[in-house]
């Protein structure tokens, strides 16, 4: 999709820190991390948000879910524990409408969020 941040990273034409890229999921360092570890895993097909990408493709969300956690275990917060993020529209937070998962680690993370 034209314009979008995180479709340009996926085809290369923004840099990122990579932590993996494969034929479906990309995964890369947030460039304002709130934590030791944080990660975005983005899909390479653009979808507004979990919500769209669920509507529009079930299975791959299943799998996209299965590529974040065994992201967690490779960036090793898995033993420790983790948290999983996907903030949803305006009211969430939102800020890049491209769906993204936050995988954060490496501190004790406060519950509820703000
Ligand atoms: P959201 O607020 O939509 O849930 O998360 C978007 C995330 O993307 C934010 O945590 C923000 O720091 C990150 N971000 C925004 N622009 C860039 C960028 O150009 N590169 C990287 N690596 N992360 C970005
Ligand atoms: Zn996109």
């Amino acid at each position: 999709m034209d314009d979008c941040l995180f479709c340009k990273i996926a085809a290369d034409e923004i840099p990122a820190d990579f932590v993996f890229a494969d034929d479906e999921f990309l995964a890369f360092r947030d460039i304002n991390p709130q934590a030791p570890v944080h990660v975005l895993v983005v899909p390479r097909v653009h979808y507004a948000d979990m919500a769209d990408f669920a509507r529009q493709d079930p299975d791959g969300v299943g799998r996209y879910l299965q590529r974040a956690v065994d992201a967690a275990q490779e960036l090793g917060v898995a033993d420790a524990g983790y948290r999983l993020v996907a903030n949803t529209g305006v009211m969430a937070g939102q800020t890049v409408p491209h769906v993204h998962v936050h995988v954060l680690g490496g501190r004790p993370l406060l519950w509820p969020p703000g």
